[in-house]
Parts: structure tokens; C-alpha cells; sequence
């Protein structure tokens, strides 16, 4: 049985986008606009050595404000939940907002490893929001831009202990 990887994080951050990237194929919607994608997509990863299932959680971008943050909870809870490794993307061009560090509560009342991945990283306009994540507390973040295809020997790198 494969080791499975829940990709977790707030709309928009890039997790369709990492999980195409890993999977290879286009499965996941991804979209410009926060709130497209609706279904949580599964899929076969390979990654240089490591093969792994891998987890993109959705569903809940089509919420409106009031009802969001619940439902992604129990998104995110579920997919943690029956993970080896949550795999926590923010958006490093952002920076932290308050529905990361929410999410980063969550992660901290499961048992489930959490890597911390800093996403659209290429180039500088990264570099404040990868300082600012510090405050998450789990220490430094991977760097990805998985829309550019770098990082993904560091993400190896963190990942093979874990699996
Ligand atoms: P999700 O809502 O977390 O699944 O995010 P998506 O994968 O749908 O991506 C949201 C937006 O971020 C899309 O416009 C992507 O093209 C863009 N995006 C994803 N990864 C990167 C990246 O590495 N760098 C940059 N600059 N944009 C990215
Ligand atoms: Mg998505």
C-alpha cells in the first residue's frame, strides 16, 4: 500500500496546481479564479525515487465566507486524518493570513507530521512571506513554485524520512 500525502492549505495558495505537478497529469482543476476547484482529487505521485498517493483537498472554495472555514476544517481534518504526511502550502507572494495560521491550529491537534511549504517561490517576491511563516511554527518551509516545476528535490528530500 502506498504512503499517502494530504496537500492542505487555504483557496488559492496552489495545491492543484503542486498536485498535477506530482501526479502528471491535469486531474485537478486549476483555475485563476480562488473557488474552482469542487471535488477532492487522488492520485499516483511520483517523485525521483518515492511513489505516493497524494491527496488535493477542495470542495470547499465555492463556500461563501461564513460557511468556509468549517467546511474546509472537516476537508482538511478528513484528508490529515488518513495521511502519513500533511503537506501545509501557503502562498509565499501573500504572505500568512489569518486562515493559515486557523489551519495551522488544526494541524497542531493532529498526530499526522506536518511539512510546511512555502509555494510560488520563484524569484524574490517570496522571501517576506517565507520569514513571516516562521510564526506558524513549523519551522522552515520547503520552497516550491510548483507551477514552474522548482523545489521539487528539496520536497524529496524532506519527504523520504516520512514515507
Ligand atoms: P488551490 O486553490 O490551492 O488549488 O490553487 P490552484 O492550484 O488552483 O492555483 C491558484 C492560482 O495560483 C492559479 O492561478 C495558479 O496558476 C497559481 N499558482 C500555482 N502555483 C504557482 C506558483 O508556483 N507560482 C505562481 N506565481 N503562481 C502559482
Ligand atoms: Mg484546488
Amino acid at each position: 500500500k502506498l504512503p499517502v500525502v494530504a496537500i492542505v492549505g487555504r483557496p488559492n495558495v496552489g495545491k492543484s496546481t503542486l498536485f498535477n505537478r506530482l501526479v502528471g497529469k491535469k486531474l485537478a482543476l486549476v483555475d485563476d479564479r480562488p473557488g474552482v476547484t469542487r471535488d477532492r482529487r487522488e492520485g499516483d505521485a511520483h517523485l525521483i525515487g518515492l511513489d505516493f498517493r497524494v491527496i488535493d483537498t477542495a470542495g470547499y472554495e465555492d463556500q461563501d465566507a461564513q460557511t468556509l472555514p468549517g467546511r474546509m476544517r472537516m476537508q482538511t481534518e478528513a484528508a490529515v486524518a488518513q495521511a502519513d504526511v500533511a503537506l501545509f502550502l501557503f502562498d509565499a507572494r501573500a504572505g500568512i493570513v489569518p486562515l493559515d495560521e486557523e489551519i495551522a491550529r488544526w494541524l497542531r491537534q493532529s498526530s499526522t507530521p506536518v511539512i510546511l511549504a512555502a509555494n510560488k517561490a520563484e524569484g524574490n517576491a517570496g522571501n517576506q512571506g517565507i520569514l513571516e511563516s516562521l510564526s506558524l511554527g513549523f519551522g522552515d518551509p520547503v520552497q516550491l513554485s510548483a507551477e514552474h516545476g522548482e523545489g521539487l528535490g528539496d520536497l524529496f528530500e524532506v519527504l523520504l524520512p516520512l514515507l
